[in-house]
């Protein structure tokens, strides 16, 4: 077996680690864009760094950019194969791929009205058109359930924490009468976690390739952060009557944001505010995770009993 990998490595994005078999079976786990400025002005994600067409199957992790975001490309060059991942990652993908595809087409739009006319248009790495296309072969299945996928490949998720449908990906592969264990973590969530399941151990392994990104920083308890939260509601839209405006990724961090303030308001700490979340996406993201309740921790299960809209449904402006 040997392990490539093609991005992701000296960098946070571009996730892209190939497995292959001694029987020559290639599995490729994740399939994200480089992310930055960088990687827009140099083209990065145009070179994949393999054939498409040589991939087997393709496994994801979760539905972040920079994990699933050149999936359309890599079906655009030629992967027929399977897409697997947990079914809550393959409905995030819908929206999430789709509104990748409009942000590339947008950007060389934009670009191709700025250009000087010597220079080659700007073709998007992938259109509308193709993201749909690639969802075709996305197969979503359950978390902790062992699925052959082929007669050497067995796959099973397990939940890992930080989005709603991230899963550890663990794999056994036979090879000469012998089970290699396999475990790409992807993404690796808190320990605790405000909305969905909190991480589980993974069955044991051989091999693991594990993401390290705060691998060497503690992250504060969530009761701080809720305060701190509170803190700066009260400075900055009472004390001095300004407006709070909080960049946030729309998927995970926004649902965070807006059930830590659900819960300050049920809790009568919050004053008396409008909230706003100003991100189609976001909502978009929103209603996928009111989709999945199986994701959900014990608190919130518990918070639901009381509050049955702790996500702003019906309140948010
Ligand atoms: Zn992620």
């Amino acid at each position: 077996m040997r392990i490539q990998f093609k991005g992701a490595a000296q960098t946070v994005t571009g996730s892209k680690h190939i497995l292959t078999t001694k029987n020559g079976k290639s599995i490729l786990l994740d399939c994200g864009l480089f992310q930055g400025r960088e990687a827009l002005n140099t083209n990065h994600n145009k070179d994949l760094g393999f054939n498409p067409e040589d991939i087997d199957y393709c496994v994801l992790s979760h539905a972040h950019i920079d994990h699933s975001g050149a999936i359309p490309y890599l079906v655009k060059k030629g992967f027929k194969g399977t897409i697997y991942c947990t079914e809550a990652t393959k409905d995030l993908c819908e929206i999430m791929l789709v509104d990748s595809a409009h942000i590339q087409e947008s950007d060389a739009a934009y670009r191709n009205k700025r250009r000087s006319s010597d220079k080659e248009p700007r073709v998007p790495l992938y259109t509308i058109e193709d993201a749909k296309k690639a969802l075709n072969q996305f197969k979503g299945i359950s978390y902790n359930k062992w699925i052959n996928i082929d007669e050497e490949i067995e796959l099973c998720f397990t939940v890992i924490g930080h989005i709603l449908g991230a899963g550890a990906i663990n794999l056994k592969i036979k090879e000469n009468g012998k089970t290699h264990k396999v475990c790409y973590t992807g993404d690796i969530g808190r320990q605790k976690h405000r909305i969905i399941k909190n991480p589980i151990p993974f069955p044991q392994a051989d091999y693991i390739i594990a993401e390290s990104t705060y691998g060497n920083r503690l992250h504060e308890s969530l009761e701080n952060t809720e305060e701190k939260l509170l803190k700066i509601v009260i400075e900055t839209c009472v004390e001095k009557k300004g407006k709070l405006i909080i960049p946030a990724f729309s998927l995970g961090r926004t649902q965070e944001l807006v059930y830590a303030l659900d819960k300050l308001e049920s809790s009568k700490k919050l004053p008396n505010i409008n909230v706003y979340v100003d991100s189609p996406l976001s909502t978009n993201a929103t209603q996928i995770l009111k989709n999945h309740p199986e994701c959900y921790n014990d608190d919130v299960i518990k918070y639901m009993q009381k509050d049955d809209d702790p996500f702003g449904f019906n309140r948010l402006h």
